[in-house]
């Protein structure tokens, strides 16, 4: 039976985790902070005391951390996965990172012996528990299929990009246009609500038209209500559109509208939102 490892129970890595266990897998867990794990430990996974000791145990082991700085302190650090990397060892990494993060992590696992995928996801916190999420893979062919039968458990479709940062880059501009769409929205609510309508009016005209989406639908009436508990952290939103940014400057493709929510993104930040959902936002528009 194949032994799975999975590195980061945040907000996104424990709902994964729990499909994974619910499907009957053998799975084994790590957390910076250790306690994040006890409820899946309760639910059946094993615990290891490092990054490394997870690697030398299972023979996939997924990663799910916050951004790039996290992805290489939990490869390059001590008892990282590096240290328990080799030949017939497997890495898939689902966290949101730059390409060049990817491809350095890719590089060094390689030079171990090991296979390396990236897969970021697109969903948030209720697809990560109704197993729906959607997997943007990129790297060794030869893992993707070996990994394809957990993916199915946690999502709902998988891509597959031949070249290794792709996946990453694929994230970032989906993740650019969800960012943009947030604060346009935001202000309409804001706007709407100055002049004096509803904005449970105003999600609702949204509703019928050709750009309804289910983001609005879903986070409208929490933002109507003044309510923004996270299901994606907004330093998490403003990290990726930092990233997508700097995709946009290196390739030299200019992203007006991106770079002015960005601003909104910091500002929020800087504000006390981080922690936040992304939809706090709306606090300073
Ligand atoms: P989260 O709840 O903030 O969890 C972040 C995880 O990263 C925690 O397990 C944290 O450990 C770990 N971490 C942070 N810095 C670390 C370090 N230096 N070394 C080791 N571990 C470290 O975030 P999340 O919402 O699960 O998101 C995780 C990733 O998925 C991010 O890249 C995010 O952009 C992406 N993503 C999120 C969503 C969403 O809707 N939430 C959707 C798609 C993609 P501690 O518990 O010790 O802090």
């Amino acid at each position: 039976m194949t032994k799975y490892g999975f590195l980061g129970i945040g907000i996104m890595g424990k709902a994964m985790v729990a499909n994974l266990l619910q499907a009957g897998l053998d799975v084994t867990v790590w957390n910076r902070t250790a306690s994040r794990c006890d409820s899946l430990i309760d639910m059946g996974a094993s615990h290891a005391d490092s990054p490394a000791a997870v690697i030398e145990k299972c023979d996939i082991t997924f990663a799910m951390v916050s951004d790039p700085e996290a992805a290489e302190a939990l490869c390059f650090g001590e008892h990282g996965v590096l240290a328990g990397m080799s030949a017939g060892k497997s890495y898939v990494d689902v966290s949101t990172v730059a390409p060049e993060t990817s491809q350095k992590i890719s590089a060094a696992i390689k030079e171990k012996g090991g296979m390396f995928l990236e897969a970021p996801v697109s969903g948030s916190k209720k697809p990560a528990e109704d197993g729906t999420l959607v997997f943007l893979c990129s790297g060794d062919e030869a893992l993707y299929t070996l990994a394809k039968p957990a993916l199915d458990i946690m999502g709902k479709k998988s891509y597959y990009f031949s070249e290794t940062g792709q996946g990453a880059q694929m994230k970032l501009v989906i993740n650019m246009v969800m960012g943009t769409m947030m604060t346009a929205f935001a202000e309409g609510l804001a706007l709407g609500d100055k002049i004096g309508l509803k904005m449970e009016d105003v999600i609702d005209v949204l509703a019928q038209g050709a750009i309804n989406n289910p983001m609005f639908q879903l986070k409208g009436p929490l933002m109507a209500d003044g309510k923004f508990a996270p299901a994606f952290p907004l330093k998490h939103m403003q990290k990726d559109m930092r990233l997508a940014l700097q995709l946009g400057d290196k390739h030299s493709q200019p992203m007006y509208t991106a770079a002015a929510a960005n601003n909104s993104y910091i500002k929020a930040r800087d504000n006390g939102s981080e922690d936040e959902d992304f939809s706090a936002v709306m606090k300073v528009i």
